[in-house]
């Protein structure tokens, strides 16, 4: 599948910035990278998408619940889950450039330009060397590979390496007022070990029986080297992750479940089934047995959105050992003890909000008296967008701007709004399309004498008339979280 999108990603940023979704982080210092500020309209967009997920994992499922674990974790959490000694990247730098890169993106960008030039076959040869190197752990392998294929900086366009060196991708701070003979400690890389240190807390004061899961959406800090692609790759973001535990033997059952679940739910947000696809990872990370991608085809090509993972026993176990504190489950249907398996699903919170600009981004050509215009609007998902309805007077007098402050009124507690009189009514239209809300309702003198308002839908610009007193009723039912959900397929 050829990378080509209609939009790219440099007027998804623009626009993001311009009309108040995303802004980069302490800009005026020239900004922080791959750190991003959420503006008005991106803050409510994000928070629609994780109520969505909230609810979706926690209303409508019986067994699991919901918690909201602390950033910073006992140090030896980390260690337990493997993360001090495990969750690395393994870089290297080019000594004319000074610019340090992630070894195996350098070997894969070189493969994908080999097959690029028709040499497939060279490509995959590499490929399975990287794969076998990354197996190993075999950095002077790595180090002779790039050597071999003369793999250049693209930057200095040398093939002048240091060494393959491992780098460590958490975020270390001090607990404590001083400096000396503070712990270290970690700024959380992903949310799910809260959770599994609070496993058996939640199985205990809530009283539940496997299989259950417990959710949580947090922020996640991880020191990326190779941050690009805007709010793709951060090194602060926020994961939406749900762990749940299984009696061991119930994996592939449990796991394939998962990943036909969470395919149906980017499905019901109204995504392209041809952009969307599954992949198993070639390289498990050090706690998978098992491990799937969900994908989206960005302007950049298929990424990662969401990863769904078998993780087995393996993060009670290292927590049983290491805190020496019981973490079995005792099966009351069984009559025996154990700790569950676990499977997990682990969506990026940023990564969706990206994903759903790039659906939503439209720039269509429409034909006006003038003669052709673009015309750009957000094709949001009504129930996602930050706004719902904007409510104009058609002018700023004859008591149309009343009449319209009273519906606001009447709507303002079920529905975020945006009241505006201000400029014509074709201005206050296309404001309202750049940032995505569905209804734009307009009082005009008609309103005075029967009460009925225009309704004017974003994607089909078209209009109707409708009384005032059907118009929450008609939103509701638009912009209800239920429009979505009620698309997944039934669960248990
Ligand atoms: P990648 O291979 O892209 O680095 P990953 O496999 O390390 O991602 P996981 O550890 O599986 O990612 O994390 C689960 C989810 O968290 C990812 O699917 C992604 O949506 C999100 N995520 C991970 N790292 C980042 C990041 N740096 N910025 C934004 N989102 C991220």
């Amino acid at each position: 599948m050829s990378d080509a999108h209609p939009n790219s990603l440099l007027s998804i940023v623009a626009h993001a910035k311009e009309y108040g979704f995303i802004y980069p982080s302490s800009e005026i210092y020239e900004g922080l990278q791959a750190v991003y500020d959420y503006a008005p309209y991106g803050a409510a967009l994000k928070r629609n998408v994780q109520s969505l997920w909230w609810q979706s994992m926690t209303q409508l499922h019986s067994n699991i619940v919901g918690m909201d674990a602390a950033i910073l974790m006992h140090p030896r959490t980390w260690q337990a889950s493997g993360h001090v000694d495990s969750f690395e990247d393994l870089m290297v730098d080019n000594k004319d450039s000074k610019k340090r890169y992630r070894v195996d993106v350098l070997i894969e960008n070189h493969t994908a330009e080999l097959a690029v030039q028709g040499n497939a076959v060279k490509a995959q040869e590499i490929l399975a060397r990287l794969q076998e190197l990354l197996q190993k752990q075999d950095l002077a392998g790595l180090h002779a590979l790039l050597l071999e294929e003369k793999i250049v900086c693209p930057i200095a366009r040398t093939t002048n390496w240091t060494e393959v060196r491992r780098f460590n991708l958490m975020f270390a701070t001090k607990l404590g007022a001083q400096e000396d003979g503070a712990d270290t400690i970690y700024l959380r890389p992903e949310t799910a070990q809260g959770i599994f240190v609070n496993f058996l807390n939640v199985q205990k004061t809530v009283r539940m029986k496997i299989p259950f899961g417990i959710a949580q959406i947090g922020k996640a800090f991880r020191n990326e080297i190779v941050a690009r692609q805007f709010i793709f790759r951060m090194r602060e973001f926020e994961q939406m992750e749900m762990q749940f535990f299984i009696q061991p033997g119930n994996d592939d059952k449990w796991f394939n479940y998962w990943q036909q679940a969470r395919w149906n739910w980017h499905l019901a947000l109204g995504l392209p089934k041809d952009k969307l696809r599954i992949k198993p990872h070639d390289q498990l990370a050090h706690y998978a047995k098992a491990a799937v991608d969900i994908e989206y085809h960005f302007p950049f090509g298929y990424k990662e959105i969401e990863g769904i993972h078998a993780r087995s026993d393996f993060d009670l176990k290292n927590h049983e050992v290491a805190s020496k504190k019981k973490m079995q489950y005792f099966d009351p249907e069984l009559n025996q003890n154990y700790l569950p398996h676990v499977i997990e699903t682990s969506v990026g919170c940023d990564r969706l909000i990206l994903m759903l600009l790039c659906e939503a981004f439209t720039e269509e050509t429409i034909m006006e008296e003038e003669g052709a215009k673009t015309r750009t609007y957000l094709k949001l998902h009504p129930a996602l967008a930050p706004i719902k309805a904007a409510i104009f007077p058609l002018i700023k007098r004859d008591n149309l701007p009343q009449k319209a402050q009273e519906i606001f009124e009447s709507l303002k507690y079920d529905f975020p709004l945006i009241y505006e009189e201000n400029q014509s009514i074709g201005k206050r239209y296309a404001r309202q399309d750049l940032i995505g809300t569905p209804y734009c309702i307009t009082v005009d003198h008609q309103t005075l004498t029967d009460d009925t308002v225009t309704i004017r839908e974003r994607d089909s610009m078209q209009q109707q008339r409708m009384p005032i007193n059907i118009l929450r009723d008609f939103l509701l039912e638009k912009v209800s979280f239920k429009t979505i959900l009620a698309k997944l397929p039934s669960v248990g």
